[in-house]
């Protein structure tokens, strides 16, 4: 989509640091990072947020998902544990407008999610 920030880091008409990447998601860097490992799975089609995936088949939705598990075994995370967060709108304080799950770990997260 036209002046969608994560379509066009997936076009490549934006650099990013690539982690992941198959035919239906992209992972990367997210660039201002909240744990020592923090990584952005998107699908490669564009929708607004998860308020938006009934214009997502399920394939992808569960692409995604399984793009985050792949990206926390190839980022040394999956065993000692991670956490997938996905912020869908104003208040969840969403800013970028084409979904998204953020990927942490390599530390002890805080227990308190909000
Ligand atoms: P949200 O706040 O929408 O849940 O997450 C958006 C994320 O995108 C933020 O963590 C932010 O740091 C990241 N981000 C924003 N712009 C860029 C960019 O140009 N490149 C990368 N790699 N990440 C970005
Ligand atoms: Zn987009």
């Amino acid at each position: 989509m036209e002046n969608c920030l994560f379509c066009k880091i997936i076009a490549g008409d934006i650099p990013s640091t690539k982690v992941y990447e198959d035919d239906k998601t992209y992972a990367f860097r997210d660039i201002n990072p909240m744990a020592p490992v923090h990584v952005l799975v998107v699908p490669k089609t564009h929708v607004a947020s998860l308020d938006a995936v009934d214009a997502l088949s399920d394939e992808l939705l569960a692409a995604c998902l399984r793009t985050c598990r792949t990206v926390a075994h190839q980022e040394a995370i999956a065993e000692s544990g991670f956490r997938v967060v996905s912020n869908c709108g104003c208040d969840a304080c969403q800013s970028v407008q084409h979904l998204h799950f953020h990927v942490l770990g390599g530390k002890k997260m805080a227990e308190s999610m909000a």
